[in-house]
């Protein structure tokens, strides 16, 4: 089973619409998955966090985060370094309190160099997150490296792969996003095309990978150096019904979250299209 949901507060949330109540929304509209979206920063603190965790629980809608955009795992300056640990054990913090896993990040930037340099930093940099994260008794929280957009950014299908190779899946999982995916490595079009991804994952991964992933999704449109800007998933660009069926015939579970600019509507079309591909 796969479960859908929205990257960030649905924007029909009534009232207030903080996270609690975007949350319960959710619930009410039969999506079981919610990304509380720390892109800007983390701005939660424990009680408001905990709080919304409950609602969560009771709603059961499983929960992820995302950390902030200006991370960069492999930065040139120690400061920058330092700066994106605390960004990400941050956002960890704020997942532990909410129950949420796995915790996106945007893993970093070659400027100019090898991607075998990269990997070696962003190692060492999560690394110096999960040891924070275990000095503070965050557990049951999984890094989540993104497959990213630009080809400017460390995170190919391959890099991401060989960062949950690295650490065991228990603390990092590779995040897919197919648009991004789409717009850097190659256009998604048939079943073939995603279930040839969803396979390169299983063999070096294991059936762990296909058995709780978690993905993002929305229409992308391309530029020569990769996304430019994400789209609703009407764009068919990439198109999901096929990737639906990919997952219906590879027999994959996890969760989706949409992240077109119609969040919470285009979720649930994924959702509808998903549970035809089912009956098919
Ligand atoms: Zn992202």
């Amino acid at each position: 089973m796969i479960r859908f949901g929205p990257a960030g507060i649905p924007i029909g949330t009534p009232g207030k619409a903080g996270t609690a109540e975007g949350i319960a929304y959710c619930r009410e509209i039969g999506l079981g998955a919610m990304e509380v979206e720390f892109v800007h920063g983390v701005k939660m603190g424990e009680p408001a966090a905990r709080a919304a965790g409950e609602v969560a629980r009771k709603s059961d809608v499983l929960l992820s985060c995302h950390a902030p955009y200006y991370i960069n795992c492999c930065a040139k300056e120690e400061l920058k370094i330092a700066g994106s640990v605390r960004h990400i054990v941050a956002t960890a913090q704020a997942a532990f309190w909410l129950g949420a896993t796995p915790i996106v990040i945007h893993p970093g930037f070659y400027m100019g160099r090898p991607a075998v340099e990269c990997r070696k930093m962003v190692i060492s940099t999560f690394q110096r997150c999960l040891d924070e994260m275990a000095r503070l008794k965050i557990n049951g929280v999984q890094l989540g490296a993104e497959l990213t957009g630009k080809k400017s950014a460390y995170g190919s299908l391959d890099e991401i792969i060989g960062l949950g190779e690295e650490f065991g899946l228990k603390q990092v999982v590779p995040v897919i996003d197919f648009a991004h995916y789409h717009a850097r490595e190659g256009r998604l079009k048939t079943q073939e095309d995603y279930a040839r991804v969803l396979e390169k994952v299983e063999k070096r991964l294991g059936s762990e990978a296909a058995h709780n992933f978690h993905c993002h999704f929305s229409g992308i449109e391309v530029i020569e150096a990769g996304e430019k800007n994400h789209l609703p998933i009407s764009s068919l660009s990439p198109p999901f019904e096929p990737l639906a069926a990919a997952w219906v015939e590879n027999g994959w579970s996890g969760k989706a979250i949409c992240e077109s600019p119609l969040i919470e509507k285009d979720a649930l079309a994924m959702q509808a299209i998903y549970k035809k591909a089912g009956r098919n």
